[in-house]
């Protein structure tokens, strides 16, 4: 599943290009997660002011209102002149004076979604509950650790909630609660402040590092450029069941939380 820096990799990968294009139509395929939201006739004409993110959404800022893009489970984007006939996966058109960029989902799960405006009640719904960005400085360790503190619920589980901090998902969680030695079934608000911090610290040393790398392999992924990232290959625990800690040989365990996979080393994450 594309994660925060799969998200974040392809926006810096289309910004400079996709910034200060102008919509020549707009072409939804089968439906995805939500629908559109406007008439796609109605976005012709606009211009592309700016390629932001939040969390996992793309946010193509326009001259007048905004889409909202979503990559789901096995969405990617690919920016390019020239494309062949939309294929059977392929969701979604916007042709621009810069090229097409087309939204390719398998499975569905992504979504494009047009708002009048950042404040109007859908983007409020799909961006309100979302908590602050893992890599700017509203993390800071005081809000942190007042948030961990006030969730009960495993530590693994709070992370991937996404209410406290965004864009912490399945592998990265996992990553980090390694680096931070903390065992990912541990409530929350049982973590101390220097844990907190080391916590906070392995998140963005993590995050900032998958986003340098271009983000995982991970299934159907890959980047507007077509090209795979590599952050897989490095990891410490993440699909390592049974195969020796790279810090202390103990062997990787795997455990469902929530009907997802898990992994940690026991020896390095006692509690
Ligand atoms: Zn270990």
């Amino acid at each position: 599943m594309p994660e925060l820096p799969e998200v974040e990799v392809t926006r810096r990968s289309l910004a400079d290009r996709l910034v200060g294009a102008t919509i020549r139509h707009a072409r939804p395929g089968k439906p995805l997660r939500w629908p559109l939201g406007c008439a796609p006739d109605s976005l012709v004409g606009r211009r592309v002011v700016a390629l932001r993110r939040r969390g996992k959404y793309l946010l193509l800022e326009l001259d007048a209102g905004l889409l909202l893009v979503h990559l789901g489970m096995s969405g990617s984007l690919l920016l390019a002149n020239g494309l062949p006939e939309p294929g059977p996966h392929d969701h979604f058109d916007l042709a621009t004076d810069r090229g097409v960029l087309r939204l390719n989902d398998p499975r569905r799960f992504g979504a494009v979604v047009f708002a009048p405006s950042a404040d109007a009640p859908v983007a409020a719904k799909l961006l309100g509950g979302l908590g602050v960005e893992p890599l700017e400085d509203g993390f800071d360790l005081a809000a942190f650790h007042t948030g961990l503190r006030r969730r009960t619920a495993p530590i693994k589980s709070v992370l991937l909630a996404g209410d406290l901090v965004v864009g912490v998902g399945n592998i990265y969680a996992s990553e980090a609660l390694f680096l931070a030695g903390i065992r990912p079934t541990l409530p929350a608000a049982r973590i101390s402040r220097p844990r907190a911090e080391k916590l906070r610290l392995a998140i963005r040393d993590v995050l900032t590092r998958a986003v340098a790398k271009g983000g995982s392999t991970l299934r159907d992924f890959s980047n507007a450029q077509g090209e795979a990232g590599y952050f897989q290959l490095e990891a410490m625990v993440y699909d390592r069941e049974g195969a020796p800690c790279r810090r202390c040989e103990t062997p990787i365990r795997l455990i469902r939380q929530g009907q997802r996979a898990t992994y940690f080393c026991p020896h390095c994450q006692k509690s």
